[in-house]
């Protein structure tokens, strides 16, 4: 790629940046665009459903990614408050919402998802979702004026938002439509330790129950489940995943299958488009078939392997192969799960108490790890790391226990 070309980024969150910030530091000095949708110079989510919730006084802006005086070194044509609506790969153009086109060299996609919303709740004013600095003031707003809340999805943003409920003091009640919390992703026996999280901390979890529908006028009062149970609450949080923002890419061309479809470097079908963060459906180390992951390193992950492969040589291009990350913070407890467990796996506690909410288990699939996963224990999951990217035999890795305190020699 020649050093001038105009690189143009659509989606200014955490990949969006991320990637622009990775290109100037690997030595990209042409044109480079930012385009976001939302009026906040690029911030950070994860705190929008822990501390932005509790913390007493209204926050004024969001926890930004960068602080303003750094954005001028990397001399970007920052356009924010502007939504691209259409992408013309043939012309190597852009249309944003002002009208006006932006050409391209390059192209990223970094457009994230969006909460997955039940239309026929949305007249509700306190039925809330929770993706934008926005939607977290208003639903404060709710929380500080209400006695209950019910949140529906035990995900890990259900999850979060439960327990910042019950950190302000509510009644919280929580809905989840499977037998067993992260049911999908951690099987029932790692599933069922988030439940006993929550029942321990006074959380009214309903499992294998959907909601049937929402009773009140412009404000829910009551939810029925399918059960028959009726909920009186104040607050309704629906947290029951997200889709990938790519309706702008409609007609375009690019393949879309749940998110925008990529190769293991990032990029889309059509040349000169890559994508990066939520919106990209990718092999990541570990899946045999591309998937979308929502997690917050993945963000950076992806942009740095994008922004790599759009300044190589196309043989010195890189896949990505870092092993997927997640963590959660619920109550005093961190989640942290590394890599991608299947329900099928078999699942050892390797270290601590599952009922003490301080554990280390470890996923294998015909004797191989697949994945770790634990709760407050952050340095010896950490240790596993080199052994969930290379499959590790589970026999070799339990016999070297690198989660076990080290001897210190006297
Ligand atoms: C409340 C919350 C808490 C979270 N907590 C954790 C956590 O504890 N741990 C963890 O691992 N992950 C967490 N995550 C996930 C993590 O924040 C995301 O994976 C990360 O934000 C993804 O970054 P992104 O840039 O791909 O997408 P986004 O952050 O969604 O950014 C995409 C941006 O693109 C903009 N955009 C969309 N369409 C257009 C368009 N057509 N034109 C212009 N701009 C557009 C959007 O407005 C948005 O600003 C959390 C997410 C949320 C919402």
């Amino acid at each position: 790629m020649t050093a001038q070309q105009r690189i143009v980024i659509i989606g200014a969150g955490l990949s969006g940046l991320r990637t622009a910030e990775r290109l100037r530091r690997s030595g990209h000095e042409g044109p480079l665009t930012l385009v976001g949708e939302e009026v906040h110079p690029s911030y950070d989510r994860p705190p929008l459903s822990k501390a932005l919730l509790v913390q007493d006084e209204t926050p004024s802006a969001p926890p930004s990614l960068r602080a303003e005086e750094k954005y001028a070194e990397l001399g970007l044509d920052r356009r924010l408050g502007l939504r691209a609506t259409a992408l013309r790969p043939a012309d190597q153009v852009v249309e944003l919402d002002d009208g006006s086109r932006l050409g391209y060299d390059q192209l990223v996609i970094a457009t994230g998802s969006r909460a997955r919303r039940i239309a026929a709740w949305e007249h509700h004013d306190n039925v809330h979702t929770l993706r934008t600095f926005e939607d977290c003031l208003a639903l404060r707003e709710d929380l500080r004026a209400a006695r209950h809340l019910t949140v529906v999805g035990a995900g890990v943003l259900g999850g979060e938002i439960a327990a910042s409920g019950r950190a302000l003091g509510l009644d919280v009640t929580l809905v989840e439509a499977m037998s067993v919390p992260l049911e999908r992703v951690l099987g029932p026996t790692l599933g069922s330790s988030v439940a006993d999280l929550h029942r321990s901390h006074g959380v009214d979890v309903r499992l294998g129950v959907a909601v049937e529908r929402i009773e009140g006028d412009h404000r829910a009062e009551r939810v029925l489940l399918a059960d028959g149970h009726t909920i009186e609450t104040d607050v309704v949080v629906v947290a029951i995943g997200s889709v990938a923002e790519t309706s702008w890419l409609a007609g375009s061309g690019v393949r879309l299958a749940d998110g925008v479809v990529c190769d293991a470097y990032g990029a889309t079908d059509i040349s000169r488009v890559h994508v990066v963060g939520d919106a990209a459906v990718m092999v990541h180390p570990g899946s045999p078939t591309p998937l979308r992951l929502e997690h917050w390193t993945s963000a950076g992950d992806t942009a740095a392997v994008v922004a790599h492969n759009l300044l190589a040589d196309p043989d010195q291009r890189r896949p990505l192969t870092e092993v997927p990350y997640f963590w959660s913070d619920q109550y005093d407890v961190k989640i942290q799960g590394l890599g991608l467990p299947s329900p099928e796996d078999h699942i050892d506690v390797v270290a601590g108490e599952v009922g003490a909410h301080s554990f280390l288990a470890l996923c294998s699939r015909e004797g191989r790890v697949t994945a770790a996963f634990a709760m407050n224990m952050p340095a010896p999951l950490a240790r596993c790391r080199k052994a969930v990217a290379d499959g590790e035999s589970l026999d070799e890795l339990v016999e070297r226990a690198p989660w076990a305190p080290r001897k210190v020699s006297t």
